[in-house]
């Protein structure tokens, strides 16, 4: 028998199993972030873009576009709610509708907007720290889920007799469901904000040449 290598360019670790193409870790990031060579994108990493749309959104508290957003979530939620009550749809598509219900009930629609529309820029701006479209969608997915407490519980750990924290993860075709339903609501909206961020940098940079032209120009 020949020991398969993991499919991934240069990671020459042992495939997982005989059925696997990836080692242990990549199999593991494939399920967890929707592709194997994807890293999971970090509150911290994406914290400057939601503060970009924060800064529109406070430049124009009273534009409609902010509460018509909000409203395409409601929808989705309640898309969602009748998914999961129903029984309707198949069992991943379940699945996507009981994660984002979850959601819903312990994040206010703003949050998820925000949330949503920085990935987007993120995504705009750095197009290479997403693998593959489908880690682009579960990373939406994982950061939006990331503002409920809904899926983190308690187990308790007889050796040290405390409580932990565990994370329950999303199975991967619900996170790939979830991103999908967000991108396609927010994507365009997104894109959108990222070309008037574009425009006022771009704006800021002409004053800034427009002064230091008119400085070198003083007598
Ligand atoms: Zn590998």
């Amino acid at each position: 028998m020949t020991a398969r290598i993991c499919a991934v360019p240069n990671c020459g670790n042992p495939a997982a199993s005989d059925y696997s193409p990836h080692c242990k870790r990549h199999k593991s990031a494939l399920r967890r972030h929707g592709a194997p060579d994807q890293r999971g994108i970090t509150k911290a990493e994406l914290a400057p873009f939601t503060a970009r749309i924060e800064a529109r959104i406070a430049k124009n508290p009273d534009s409609e576009a902010w509460t018509l957003m909000e409203a395409a979530w409601a929808t989705i939620v309640a898309e969602a709610k009748s998914t999961a009550s129903h029984r309707i749809g198949n069992r991943y598509q379940r699945s996507a509708a009981n994660e984002i219900a979850a959601i819903a009930l312990d994040c206010a629609p703003g949050e998820v907007t925000v949330t949503v529309l920085g990935m987007v820029l993120f995504w705009h701006d750095r197009p290479l720290r997403f693998a593959s479209d489908e880690a682009l969608r579960v990373q939406i997915a994982r950061r939006v889920r990331a503002l409920s407490q809904r899926h983190v519980g308690l187990r308790y750990e007889h050796r040290t007799g405390q409580h932990v924290r565990v994370y329950r993860e999303m199975t991967p075709k619900a996170a790939g469901t979830v991103g999908r339903k967000l991108l396609t609501a927010f994507g365009g909206v997104g894109l959108q904000l990222a070309a008037l961020d574009e425009r006022d940098r771009k704006a800021e940079q002409e004053a800034k040449l427009r002064l230091a032209t008119a400085l070198s120009n003083l007598k």
